[in-house]
């Protein structure tokens, strides 16, 4: 008998489920080394990180060939820390933080993917971009002047709530949105990241191709370490 962990365990199971151009990133925040180590001996490479200096601290201490992405609101001051090896940085929320991006990327001489964080939830969570200001913004050329930054799609987040109705809908909104800006772009702009652990089959239905599951695969996260 192979004896297999738990984490192991819910990867197999998440990625049976999963279509094949869906991506899993496995949101491995607050949880230790050894932990993304046994999500990565099976095979994850993608992992999704929060904070910038447990982003680092991690980047240093594992295997280099795994793909880190940046999904939580990021500070100006932090872009620092994660530019030289961040894979993809998914929470860009406002013009100020795309153009400091483009300043510590352009003096890292490196070109960084993102995506466009958009608001959608109806709730306290004040992350990501007002889709009109956002359109705007890529209406007036506000991307053509940032050229370390390459656009790959649109993240979102949809409201907390066991209303599958208003989760539907929040999908279908950066599903639209996603839709509407793909025009602006090149055709690297492929990316729609949306679906987390409770809501991620939804979030597929409606056009997601990168899932972040995080509590589903590493269990309940102790914001207190
Ligand atoms: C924490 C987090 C996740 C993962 O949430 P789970 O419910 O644990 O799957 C996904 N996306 C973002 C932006 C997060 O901050």
């Amino acid at each position: 008998m192979i004896s297999e962990t738990p984490i192991a365990a819910a990867i197999a199971a998440i990625r049976a489920e999963l279509p094949e151009h869906v991506r899993l990133v496995a949101v491995s925040k607050t949880h230790p080394e050894e932990a993304i180590e046994e999500a990565y001996a099976c095979g994850q490479r993608h992992f999704g990180e929060s904070r910038p200096l447990e982003l680092k601290r991690k980047y240093e201490a594992l295997p280099k060939d795994i793909e880190w992405h940046m999904i939580g609101h990021l500070q100006t001051n932090k872009i620092k820390y994660i530019i030289p090896f961040v894979s993809l940085i998914e929470s860009v929320d406002s013009a100020r933080l795309a153009e400091a991006i483009e300043r510590e990327a352009a003096k890292h001489n490196r070109t960084v993917d993102v995506l466009l964080e958009i608001h959608v939830a109806q709730e306290e969570s004040k992350t990501g971009w007002d889709y009109g200001a956002l359109s705007k913004y890529v209406a007036e050329g506000g991307f053509r002047a940032l050229p370390h930054l390459r656009v790959r799609g649109v993240m979102g987040i949809a409201t907390n709530t066991e209303d599958e109705d208003v989760i539907r809908n929040d999908f279908e909104l950066l599903r639209g949105a996603y839709e509407a800006l793909k025009p602006a772009f090149d055709d690297t702009f492929d990316t729609l990241s949306m679906g987390m652990s409770d809501d991620y089959p939804l979030a597929i239905a409606c056009g997601s191709t990168s899932v972040r599951i995080g509590s589903r695969i590493f269990g309940l996260r102790d914001y207190s370490k």
